[in-house]
């Protein structure tokens, strides 16, 4: 991948907005980038702001946004308060930063054209799959859509035939007979499955996962594993996958980055971050998944411990100062509570945002 151009490069991206408890800064300042091909994986808690940068990408985040208590009047000042700031730039669907997509900037891009990339270049399978399915129309119809808006004058025959290819693929039994049903003829890892195949029909550049596996039972976990790792083998697609299991993380991602209080504390190299992880919150949060310590054991580390990180991540609208981090760190001083720390590339294409990152690195923790 050395030498391409990212597919995707988000650039000091800002996602904020307004409730009755103050400002959300869901996305705050983030940077990272997807190669062609490339399964990155976006790791943190509930909370961190995960889900809000995959809809800020998908030029979405102000629909979530509208939801939240505040008022039009209260976004308005919002995004000129963002605007007035040193970093600033235009606000857009309550977004601030740059989405070079295909290079592209998803940010100014017309409306029309953005829905045409939300429609056929990137793919959200959003969290909370009998939610995203639409208990009114039969599996195959919903799977078809896309394809549908996309080729206003496809045969139904053609169609249908991708349509039960798609479905086929994901591995729905008896698609042939059952793809006239309605979503609640089909179980929680069919349905997720055929959000996959929705995802996939138009053959994007990118698809995003939003917490793929979640409130699924360990069997139907595995199979969507399979599918997502079926896909990334055999599709000339990059992913994202959002979770906050280290697990599932760990089994797709080429490349991890790490969100904490809606910014990435680290960025870079799976293997390397699950063996070696730089940063004090990486480190913590690997301590906590016994999957990633047996792993760590397995390949030699010494003495690694299965421990939780002390403390609760931040209320969004109340961000601590300094490094978000530091009330839960056992490394902070003073200069941890006063100052943001700048990222720093502390090998190839590996971020960490830590004041202390040379200095616990030479010492040890
Ligand atoms: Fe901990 Fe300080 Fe590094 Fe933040 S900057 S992770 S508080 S050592």
């Amino acid at each position: 991948m050395r030498g391409q151009e990212p597919l995707l490069e988000v650039k000091d991206l800002r996602a904020y907005y307004v409730t009755k408890r103050g400002i959300v800064r869901a996305v705050d300042n983030v940077s990272f980038d997807i190669m062609p091909g490339e399964c990155v994986g976006l790791l943190g808690e509930s909370g961190c702001g995960k889900s809000s940068l995959a809809l800020a990408i998908m030029q979405l985040f102000d629909r979530v946004a509208k939801f939240a208590a505040g008022t039009s009047g209260a976004r308005a000042a919002l995004d000129r308060y963002l605007e007035s700031q040193e970093q600033g730039g235009p606000v857009r669907h309550g977004v601030q930063g740059s989405i070079i997509f295909r290079g592209r900037d998803l940010t100014t891009l017309p409306e029309e054209e953005l829905v045409r990339v939300r429609g056929r270049e990137i793919s959200l399978i959003p969290q909370g799959m009998t939610r995203a399915l639409n208990p009114q129309f039969s599996v195959g119809m919903q799977t078809g859509e896309p394809v549908a808006i996309r080729e206003t004058q496809v045969r139904l025959k053609e169609l249908r035939e991708k349509v039960l290819q798609y479905l086929n693929l994901v591995h729905i039994p008896d698609a042939g007979t059952r793809f006239v049903l309605d979503p609640g003829s089909f179980s929680g890892g069919e349905a997720q499955r055929i959000l996959i195949a929705m995802a996939l029909i138009n053959g994007p550049y990118l698809v995003i996962a939003d917490e793929p596996t979640s409130a699924l039972d360990m069997t139907v976990q595995r199979q969507i594993m399979n599918v997502l790792q079926m896909v990334k083998e055999e599709f000339d697609v990059s992913l994202l996958i959002i979770s906050h299991d280290a697990g599932v993380i760990a089994e797709l991602a080429d490349r991890v980055a790490v969100m904490y209080a809606g910014r990435i504390m680290e960025y870079g190299d799976a293997v390397q971050m699950f063996h070696e992880p730089g940063h004090p919150y990486t480190q913590g949060l690997m301590a906590s998944f016994p999957t990633i310590v047996m792993m760590q054991m397995q390949a030699g580390k010494k003495r690694p411990r299965l421990r939780g990180i002390p403390g609760d991540p931040p209320d969004l609208t109340d961000i601590p100062s300094g490094c978000p981090f530091h009330p839960r760190c056992q490394f902070a001083q003073d200069r941890c509570r006063e100052e943001i720390p700048e990222y720093r590339e502390v090998g190839p294409r590996h971020w960490v945002m830590c004041h202390r990152y040379e200095e616990l690195q030479s010492n040890g923790p």
